[in-house]
């Protein structure tokens, strides 16, 4: 079949949801049989989102193949259930990079390069390199920004550019909007959707569906009014209600017919029913009153919660999995480097310290887990968590105080995480960690053996440190253990802490990984140790009052 194109603009403000919109607009046409895909195309001029800092962009999702992403292909690959590749994030750096390099090469002896069409042609191929690479019958393309943005102009050209290039049938333009409420007159307001459409037909590009995002309801009369001011048809306006379960958007877009638009509108027969028993557990399952599980979550970024999007997610899944509501107490580590005796942990029932980069708050992060270690509190560590769970045990056993991983600390006595070798001499910061997708063996007897019920693994990575072998021998006497190995034996790609509930650290990044309806194995027994632990202290809690009310009868 043809492969067809959907466009996501997004107008009025950012951070309406469009990337979730896009993400549940995918699982719409995946439940009809489709092989889908997502494009992101971000307009800044970074290559890609791996040199900037997570208050600036949130977390970088990493798929299989090194590419660092933005974190709405972390969205797509959840609510899909797919794994994307790296044409599927392209940035303004990119596409420049590409071009200059073509016109220094000679690709365009004697002409001037322009925005249109060298700037435009080169996102148009970019573009069609998804259906190409990943076997999509329907490529979803989320524009990043609001229309009206400077620096976005060239990927809408593109992206109009592309409807007459492919046909009317084959493109579709849904448009992501943002209906503010007044609160003085309790009204909904429709008047900046109106202008957004206005911005957005006056560079050629007509939306076919709305989808208005709003805090309230709104009713019937607000719909034909959009529908009628922005030319779109009436069942072509979609309302969308904040909803505080995300995994809510599918089906509440299914509720608006949303697919069935789509495949009439593209002239697509669906291939089969929709199934959402899955999905529809899966929110009763989030709404149903649960026993919660606290879990404190150790970071650097803990503001900006979009800095641990991925991490979070992976819990939430793996608690609803475990009939728990999660709990996730955020924690500054710096804040446990001021706080001497952990009182900030002392309410949590596991403790997870994600991945990271610099020196800011490694102490703290050393400080928690100690605590976890030595209170035996289930602690999961993601990459720079499982480097900081090794320094804090070679600190202990070693009794060497000044043991560190070299990037915080040179001239460390033992520096028990250490430069990977192949990273010595490189000076790029850009794309050259230890990226992606790469195989490991588990241990047998291990945890986290028996958590992911197999002996091979591929996980995704993001770093440039790793365990120092120098330390294997030692540290494995004073009761670590090495639960997942790369298959040459050389790296130490899962560490874990003998005699204790759960204290596991990962050299990569499980989190990317977990989906809705399949929690990650990890985070699913990491979860399922705390709630021992939630117990064991609920059991605690008991034992002291029934101890005090009998000491107080007794008196
Ligand atoms: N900074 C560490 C490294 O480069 C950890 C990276 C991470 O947590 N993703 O190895």
């Amino acid at each position: 079949m043809t492969t067809k194109f959907i466009f996501f603009t997004g107008g009025v403000v950012s951070s309406v949801g469009k990337g979730v919109t896009a993400a549940a607009t995918g699982r719409l046409l995946k439940e009809r049989g489709f092989n889908v895909a997502v494009q992101k195309l971000d307009p800044y001029i970074n290559v890609d989102p791996g040199t900037m800092s997570p208050y600036q962009h949130g977390e970088v999702f990493v798929l299989d193949d090194g590419a660092e992403t933005d974190l709405d292909l972390g969205h797509y690959e959840r609510f899909i259930d797919i794994r994307l590749n790296k044409v599927c994030n392209i940035t303004t750096g990119q596409v420049y990079a590409e071009v200059i390099s073509k016109e220094r090469r000679g690709d365009y002896l004697g002409v001037t390069i322009q925005v249109i069409p060298h700037i435009t042609n080169e996102i148009k191929r970019r573009i069609s390199l998804v259906a190409k690479s990943t076997n999509a019958e329907i490529v979803l393309v989320e524009v990043g920004g609001t229309v009206g943005d400077i620096e976005g102009q060239p990927f809408l050209e593109a992206i109009r550019q592309l409807r007459s290039d492919l046909g009317r049938e084959n493109t579709m333009y849904i448009h992501v909007t943002w209906l503010p409420y007044i609160g003085a007159t309790q009204e909904i307001k429709t008047k900046p959707t109106q202008h957004s459409v206005r911005e957005l037909r006056s560079i050629g590009i007509t939306p076919d569906m709305i989808i208005a995002r709003s805090d309230y309801p709104f009713e019937k009369g607000l719909r034909e009014k959009i529908a009628q001011f922005c030319d779109v048809d009436r069942e072509a306006v979609i309302p969308m209600v904040t909803t505080p379960i995300l995994y809510e958007v599918p089906l509440l877009l299914e509720k608006e017919n949303v697919g069935n638009y789509i495949m009439q509108r593209l002239k697509l027969q669906p291939r089969c029913e929709p199934d959402w028993k899955n999905w529809e557990f899966l929110v009763s399952e989030t709404r149903r009153e649960k026993p919660s599980i606290r879990i404190g979550l150790v970071g650097k970024y803990v503001e900006l919660h979009d800095a641990y999007m991925s991490v979070r997610e992976a819990l939430k899944h793996a608690a609803l999995h475990n009939g728990v509501e999660l709990d996730l107490k955020w924690i500054h580590a710096t804040d446990l480097e001021k706080d001497a005796g952990c009182e900030i942990l002392e309410d949590v029932d596991g403790i997870i310290v994600p991945g990271g980069f610099g020196s800011r708050g490694i102490e703290g992060k050393i400080m928690a887990a100690n605590y976890a270690r030595k209170n035996k509190i289930p602690y999961l560590g993601l990459c720079l968590g499982m480097q900081l769970m090794v320094v804090e045990f070679a600190r202990d056993v070693l009794g060497s105080q000044n043991a560190n991983s070299t990037e915080f600390d040179r001239s460390t006595p033992d520096p028990v995480i250490d430069l990977m070798p192949d990273q010595q001499n490189i000076t790029d910061m850009g794309g050259t960690m230890r990226l992606g997708l790469y195989p490991c063996n588990l241990q047998p007897g291990t945890i986290a053996a028996e958590a992911y019920q197999t002996d091979y693994i591929e996980e995704r990575h993001r770093h440039r440190f790793e365990f120092n072998n120098s330390y294997r021998d030692i540290l494995y006497k004073h009761g670590m253990r090495y639960s997942g190995l790369s298959p040459d034996g050389k790296l130490v790609e899962i560490a874990e802490i003998a005699n204790h509930p759960f204290m596991v650290g990962t050299q990569f990044h499980p989190e990317f990984l977990s989906r809705p309806n399949k929690p990650h194995p990890l985070f699913s027994r990491f979860i399922q140790a705390a709630c021992q632990q939630a117990a064991c202290q609920q059991a605690e809690t008991r034992k002291t009052a029934t101890h005090k009310a009998e000491e107080k009868e007794a008196t």
